[in-house]
């Protein structure tokens, strides 16, 4: 070969060596920046695991330590109202009831609360076990009976369709359904509400709790799942709320191996279902096998 052929490859040879070294220089400088930015996010998510961690001790703790001094509120409420100290008079009897309703909102907010910091820290305690359906409508029928109050609303529910024994948490289950239909309840100021229960398949049961109150337009529907969130309206405005019921709901709802779902349009009502399997069966657990009716 032309020995000056020779010597323009070794350049042209030389300057691609050069090339490739700025290259692979270029490459494990950019490497490294991706190195330091993975640490960077390692140290961001654990200190974001941190916080939400303590974020769920600070509920859990307050929850639990306010329980008593309402109970206390309560209970002399309770004395007042019954008497037991002497007579009220008309006013006084409003002051008080006043005070004993606004202890059981609080009551019931720092239960959500609590029920909310444990499911978020892991907490809460699932136990399965073989239910009938018919028992838990008929303990919910029992449990709102004293609150139906307007005559304009009807509370039904429907015989459970081609539903077998079920094999879950029925008091988690039952607390998921009381939210729905308290909701219901409030959100309706005539027509009915309507709890069902019907198999989906072999494997799942969807239950639901229709109203014919307010609805909720569609721009609402995922947030009012998450913590603390209400819609503007003017039912709304006349009642206090946690905002912690769908959200706690939603949560358990996954807990029982299920998920919450939600059909609604403004003036046309809602209807708020959970969809759960037949036979809770989590990974580790022996599968269930039906006792003998
Ligand atoms: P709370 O009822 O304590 O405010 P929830 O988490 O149970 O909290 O509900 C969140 C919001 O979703 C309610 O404040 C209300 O705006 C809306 N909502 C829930 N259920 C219904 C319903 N059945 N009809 C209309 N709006 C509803």
């Amino acid at each position: 070969m032309d020995p000056k052929a020779i010597s323009a490859l070794q350049a042209a040879l030389e300057v691609a060596q050069a090339e490739a070294a700025g290259l692979r220089e270029e490459l494990e400088e950019t490497n490294r920046g991706v190195l330091a930015l993975y640490a960077e996010l390692d140290t961001q998510a654990e200190a974001l695991r941190q916080a939400t961690e303590l974020k769920s001790r600070f509920l859990a703790y307050m929850s639990h330590e306010f329980r008593t001094p309402i109970g206390a509120i309560r209970s002399i409420a309770r004395l007042l109202i019954d008497r037991m100290d002497g007579p009220l008079t008309a006013e006084q009897e409003k002051q008080v009831r006043f005070i004993q309703d606004t202890a059981a909102e609080f009551s019931d907010m720092v239960n959500d609360l609590l029920d909310l910091a444990k499911v978020e820290a892991g907490r809460i305690e699932i136990s399965a076990g073989w239910f009938e359906l018919v028992d838990l409508f008929s303990a919910l029928r029992g449990m709102f009976k004293p609150v139906l109050t307007n005559p304009d609303v009807t509370l039904v529910f429907e015989e459970p369709q081609n539903v077998p024994r079920l094999y879950n948490d029925d008091r988690k289950l039952a607390q998921i359904l009381r939210n729905f239909i308290s909701n219901a309840l409030k959100f309706t100021t005539h027509g009915e509400v309507r709890v069902s229960a019907r198999r989906l398949d072999d494997d799942s049961v969807c239950f639901a709790v229709r109203d014919t109150g307010i609805g909720i337009a569609a721009e609402h529907h995922y947030a009012i799942f998450r913590d603390f969130a209400q819609v503007d309206s003017p039912i709304q405005k006349h009642l206090r709320g946690t905002g912690l019921g769908l959200s706690l709901s939603r949560q358990l709802a996954e807990l029982l191996g299920g998920h919450v779902h939600l059909e609604s349009e403004p003036g046309k009502g809602s209807v708020f279902s959970v969809t759960l399997p037949l036979r809770l069966h989590r990974p580790g657990d022996t599968p269930p096998v039906e006792p003998a009716p």
